[in-house]
């Protein structure tokens, strides 16, 4: 596909998720400029950054770190361009990512807090970062979810203490076969409990390409769509 056509694409879908977009603020009588709208490119190549980035598009999100960095690397030239790394994080790559990451959305242990900290450290940076919660009932220990809530004020005060690290809010997925309704009302509620801690730690991430109607009704504030705007993803291998 030329250039063109893929901009013309990603221009129509991106028209498409701003106008579910709007539909779902005015339902829920909210403000669209309460809520950011993070392109996650994961599968898709750096080209389609740069013409996201010149559609208006400043925020991308990717859920591995290697393909993260490469495409970081190849659209440096975009200035204001913001990476949020969406995927499971192992604790070795929290240095590699301190240099590039401007948001980590998936906090769910000390260990991972004390090395982004150091590594964020080492790159005189400072990074935002949100705990991922499982929302899964009852939690499960598979290291993919996030963190159980029971261990959230804990985990939160572990970024809120760390010298280069913000704690900026919480962030999960709705849990698959789930309603994403309740789902997201209970990250509202976790979200407030979170707030009474930490006044400033007010971004919810909630809500992809599926369910980011049901994000916008409970309160998030930061909708991590792919699908919508890319297009379909080849399957995991
Ligand atoms: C891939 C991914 C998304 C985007 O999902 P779509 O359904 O393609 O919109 C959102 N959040 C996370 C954590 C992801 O890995």
């Amino acid at each position: 596909m030329t250039d063109v056509a893929r901009r013309g694409e990603l221009a129509a879908n991106l028209a498409e998720v701003e106008e579910r977009v709007g539909r779902a603020c005015r339902a829920a009588g909210r403000d669209r400029a309460g809520l950011t709208l993070i392109a996650v490119t994961k599968t898709f190549p750096a080209a389609d950054v740069a013409l996201l980035y010149d559609l208006g598009v400043r925020d991308v999100g990717e859920n591995r770190h290697q393909e993260a960095a490469a495409k970081a690397d190849a659209c440096a030239n975009l200035a204001g361009l913001r990476w949020h790394l969406v995927g499971q994080l192992q604790t070795n790559k929290a240095s590699a990512v301190a240099r590039y990451a401007d948001v980590v959305h998936s906090v769910d242990r000390e260990r991972l807090v004390h090395a982004l900290d150091r590594a964020a450290g080492q790159a005189a940076r400072r990074i935002d970062c949100l705990v991922q919660v499982d929302l899964r009932r009852p939690p499960v220990e598979d290291g993919r979810g996030g963190a159980d809530p029971a261990g959230l004020a804990r985990l939160a005060g572990a970024v809120a203490d760390a010298e280069h690290l913000h704690l900026a809010g919480i962030m999960a997925v709705a849990p698959l076969g789930a309603d994403p309704r309740e789902a997201f009302d209970r990250l509202a509620q976790l979200a407030v409990s979170l707030r009474e801690d930490h006044p400033d730690a007010t971004v919810v991430s909630a809500g992809m390409s599926g369910d980011l109607e049901h994000a916008i009704a409970s309160g998030a504030t930061h909708l991590r769509v792919g699908t919508a705007l890319l297009g379909s993803r080849p399957p995991l291998g």
